[in-house]
């Protein structure tokens, strides 16, 4: 039997709900506990894969061809358990069913409604696919109070009822602000938000207190006394130093023994936090620094890289190495040289990473050839690997080379895919048809080149699985004039047909790759090309 975590937030959005969960499930984790984790958004996309990375940070990719919330990507990293198209939902999807259902009929004559059919079906989404987890964890988007928030704590609430009495507990995360000017700890918001939760029929049995200064003994029994709860499930959750350090920091403030004794568990075992430990001593004591240049189009908001962001900090972690990340809009660099060489001279490694539109293309190109001549280290991802491959063909004299992502041209080096294998068979697209959910996505395998370079980083490994997200690739007819200039295209789709990978072999370093690598890093697993790619920056931070 799966025990059911709901958990809300109050008072404000960003408080770091995602990276709680995941912490909690980590922690449950070490105690042995099979965990999985889920997550309900509010809003009405059917998936993210439409939003732009400015409003809703990246698009996070699972094996099973999903684009979801970049909350999957945190609960992955922290607790290794893939995540899958079953795990995120959204009210998009839960109508887009139901209006279907009701298109066909299957409703019988009945009128179609929030109570019982919006409710019913999120309640099925929390209770699909348990396949002998111990707990599921459940994250709710959104602040308890929003409209669009209501179907979901209403579903939270029949659970709670349906459910065994000590099958499901409710954690609620606020904030505990501090006011300066009167040197106080306010605990009125988090009373009014439990109360708000309580006007919907869900009592918290746990209560994470967000808070920049410590909370005392007392305000926490009057947090206590007002929200209905033990002193001891007001769990004070200060801002840490580390994301890698949560878990061990709300293992110490009592969270995972306390939700254990919500459920009427009394001898689970101690956790192994070893791993955490280790993660933790090689971020807090790193022996060497780099700093890596990401040159891309959203760097306003480093939320829109977010696996990336985590992916460069692993590989750190794999060579006790610190890594600076420098933050480059590509459109910088499509004037004169001046600008490219001021910003990438210095740096230790040159990254451009995955991406959609014309806007900026012209400067990733420009930092490519700028890595490939002076030999800096170079890793370009999905886009990045598209224009490496652009950069190839100019380079060996096809002046025109360019992507049809941005216009029509004469030599489309970079194409759209209309047909490509996946294990269920050919898969089709028509040019010009829908944008969501109908690019290339999800794992596919990779065949890769004997004696390359990649295969060597991926420790001799002669075929590899890695996520998709794209709707155009190399063209295959640009292979031999690419091989010609010194690309190896040393990774292949199984068939044969798709560019998965290409290196340079008269380079230190230098690999792009189709797929997004960063989406299966974790701070204790760290990606291999990640890993490589760091230990070759601080190679070269020793000759510059
Ligand atoms: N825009 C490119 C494509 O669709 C690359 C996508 C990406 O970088 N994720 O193929």
């Amino acid at each position: 039997m799966a025990r059911y975590i709901f958990i809300t937030g109050g008072v404000v959005s960003s408080l770091g709900k995602g990276l709680m969960a995941a912490s909690l499930a980590a922690l449950l984790q070490a105690r042995g506990y099979k965990v999985r984790i889920r997550k309900f958004d509010p809003y009405l996309n059917v998936d993210p894969g439409t939003m732009s990375p400015y409003q809703h940070g990246e698009v996070y990719v699972t094996d099973d061809g999903a684009e979801t919330d970049l909350d999957l990507g945190h609960y992955e990293r922290f607790t290794g358990v893939s995540a899958r198209q079953s795990d995120n939902i959204t009210s998009g999807r839960v109508y887009r069913d139901i209006i279907a259902k009701e298109r066909r009929g299957d409703y019988l004559g009945a009128t179609v409604q929030v109570i019982p059919h919006v409710t019913d079906a999120i309640k099925q989404f929390a209770l699909a696919d348990q396949d002998g987890h111990d707990f599921i964890l459940c994250e709710i988007g959104g602040t308890v109070g929003d409209i669009e928030s209501l179907p979901f704590m209403e579903a939270i609430r029949q659970l709670r009822n349906e459910l065994e009495p000590m099958q499901t507990l409710s954690v609620h995360v606020t904030l505990v602000p501090y006011i300066a000017a009167a040197g106080e700890l306010k605990t009125k918001p988090t009373q009014h938000s439990v109360r708000e939760l309580a006007s919907l029929g869900i009592k918290p049995d746990v209560l994470l207190c967000r808070a920049e200064h410590p909370i005392p003994d007392g305000e926490r029994q009057k947090i206590a006394n007002f929200c209905n709860v033990r002193k001891e499930a007001v769990i004070p959750a200060l801002d840490a130093p580390s994301i890698y350090s949560v878990p061990l920091q709300y293992h110490e403030e009592g969270l995972d023994a306390e939700v254990l004794r919500g459920f009427g568990i009394t001898d689970a075992p101690d956790p192994d936090l070893s791993s955490w430990h280790d993660v933790t001593d090689r971020y807090f004591n790193p022996e060497g620094e780099v700093t890596i240049g990401v040159v891309g189009k959203y760097v306003g908001l480093p939320d829109a890289y977010k696996s990336l962001n985590e992916a460069l900090v692993h590989g750190g972690l794999a060579n006790r190495t610190k890594v600076n990340i420098k933050w480059i809009d590509a459109e910088l660099f499509e004037g004169d040289d001046s600008e490219i060489v001021s910003e990438l001279e210095p740096l230790h490694g040159i990254l451009v990473p995955g991406g959609f539109g014309e806007r900026g293309s012209e400067g990733k190109i420009a930092s490519v050839r700028f890595a490939r001549e002076r030999k800096v280290p170079f890793f370009g991802i999905c886009l990045g690997m598209q224009m490496a491959c652009v950069e190839g063909a100019r380079n060996a004299g096809i002046a025109a080379a360019s992507s049809t992502e941005f216009g029509d041209t004469k030599e489309p080096v970079v194409g759209i895919i209309t047909e490509w294998m996946s294990e269920e068979g050919i898969q089709e697209r028509e040019e010009g048809g829908d944008l969501g959910g109908t690019m290339r996505l999800g794992a596919y395998d990779a065949k890769l080149g004997a004696n390359s370079h990649v295969s060597q980083i991926y420790g001799g490994a002669q075929a590899i699985s890695e996520r998709h997200r794209h709707r155009y690739e190399v063209n295959s007819k640009y292979i031999a004039p690419l091989e010609d200039q010194g690309l190896v295209f040393s990774g292949m789709s199984p068939d044969g047909l798709l560019p998965e990978i290409v290196e340079r072999p008269d380079h230190p370093w230098f690999v792009g790759v189709q797929f997004h690598p960063e989406l299966k890093s974790k701070p204790f697993d760290p990606h291999p090309l990640f890993a490589g790619f760091i230990e070759a920056a601080l190679e070269h931070s020793r000759l510059v």
